[in-house]
């Protein structure tokens, strides 16, 4: 029996981790839940799998959560607020495994804090890592935690990857890592168009049913670059080793590419309850709750190359691994107040490109060797982006 502690259980991921959780009560127990907003599905999650502790974000919402579990008769569990008490329920003694579901830059200290206490720690959360990039996988290699990733390309990588393969070995007999990407919703929109798309059209995945944070990131390919600094990362490889394929029908959701000219894939069905309940049995498997994948109605598997013109952030994110330092950080800064601008209605969406591009342009760059250093990047590059955003809304 292992205890989870589930940061960001109310989100997409979160919701799916439960899920998978719940098939399986004689291998997993729910030790802390934690959430932003939506206290209705934090209640009804506190119901099912009645966690020890949750934790809220402020005090207000906090405050009423206590309430609300005192009339469900649950006042047994404990309400936490802050940002301090994301990183002490990741960290508890008695947490196995920490799943890393907070989107974005949010996510990184508590994250951190499961690296370093020695967690499983099973990462949804790439932002965190794109951030803190050889700091956060040095706090792995110390610690001794298993880090086994949650997203789907990355999941597919390392279930490719030789047998007994941990997070940030480098494999030699390996040539080059094929990072599938869907296209997401404007692979054939024709550019012009673009600039005109609602944030409701651009959330509108063809294949995954996600946050709205990460189904920009799809749209504009963000996500992907993203994904290559992530891969870069956690396979231990240079950018020029990890080649993104566009593949709409997302069904193999990556390749690794071996020095023999032999080429593993990882296939099934577009549901993340796969890669989450390969990382939650590991090293063993168990019953997901997917539909098996039906190869006569997939029929046809298609591969094309990226284009950079049609999706500038691709560009962006292999020169910001390239330059390296806090540049990641400052290209993921810059693209989450670009997103949240997107969202908002005050910016285009052709314009998230530019907010990077100029941020990418003015922040100066430093060593990443802290995490202050990190979060200071973050900082400066938030604020130089929400300027720009000013000055196109
Ligand atoms: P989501 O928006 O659906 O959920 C985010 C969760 O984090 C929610 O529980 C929310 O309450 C919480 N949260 C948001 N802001 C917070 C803050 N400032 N402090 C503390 N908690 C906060 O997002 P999601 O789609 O579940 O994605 C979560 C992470 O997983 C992202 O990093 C994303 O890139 C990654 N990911 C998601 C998918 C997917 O299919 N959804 C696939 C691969 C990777
Ligand atoms: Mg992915």
């Amino acid at each position: 029996m292992k205890n989870i502690c589930i940061l960001g259980s109310t989100g997409s991921i979160g919701v799916n981790t439960l899920d998978v959780v719940g098939r399986h009560p004689d291998r997993y127990r729910v030790v802390a839940l934690t959430a932003n907003n939506n206290l209705e599905r934090l209640l009804e999650q506190c119901r099912t799998h009645r966690p020890a502790y949750t934790v809220l974000l402020d005090e207000a919402k906090a405050k009423t959560f206590r309430e609300q579990l005192v009339s469900a008769g649950l006042a047994d569990i404990k309400v936490l607020c802050g940002t301090a008490a994301l990183e002490e329920v990741a960290s508890l003694p008695q947490v196995d495994t920490v799943m890393a579901a907070i989107v974005g830059a949010a996510g990184l200290l508590p994250t951190l804090a499961a690296a370093r206490a020695g967690k499983t720690v099973l990462l949804a959360n790439k932002e965190a890592l794109v951030m803190s990039g050889q700091l956060f996988m040095a706090e792995v290699v110390r610690s001794g935690a298993d880090l086994l990733p949650i997203d789907s390309e990355h999941n597919a990588i390392y279930q490719c990857m030789p047998a007994n393969y941990h997070a940030g070995r480098h494999a030699a007999e390996v040539r080059r890592i094929l990072l599938t990407a869907s296209g997401g919703p404007f692979l054939k929109t024709p550019i012009s168009e673009l600039t005109g798309v609602t944030p409701d059209q651009a959330c509108a995945h063809p294949k995954w049913v996600m946050g709205r944070k990460i189904s920009v990131d799809s749209a504009t390919m963000m996500n992907k670059g993203l994904e290559v600094i992530e891969a870069c990362l956690l396979f231990n490889v240079p950018p020029e080793d990890v080649q993104v394929v566009i593949h709409p029908q997302s069904v193999i959701h990556s390749l690794v590419d071996y020095v023999d000219g032999t080429v593993l894939a990882q296939m099934g069905n577009p549901d993340m309850r796969i890669p989450i309940a390969y990382a939650l049995a590991w090293p063993d498997r168990f019953d997901s709750g997917a539909e098996p994948l039906d190869l006569f109605k997939v029929r046809q598997l298609n591969f094309e190359e990226p284009d950079f013109e049609r999706f500038p952030n691709l560009r962006l994110a292999y020169e910001a691994v390239r330059a390296g330092g806090t540049m990641p950080a400052v290209l993921n800064a810059a693209n989450e107040v670009a997103v949240a601008s997107f969202l908002d209605t005050q910016i285009r969406f052709t314009a998230i490109p530019s907010i990077i591009e100029h941020c990418m342009e003015t922040v100066p760059i430093a060593a990443a060797d802290s995490i202050s250093a990190v979060l200071a990047a973050d900082e400066e590059a938030r604020r130089v982006a929400r300027e720009f955003v000013h000055t196109l809304s």
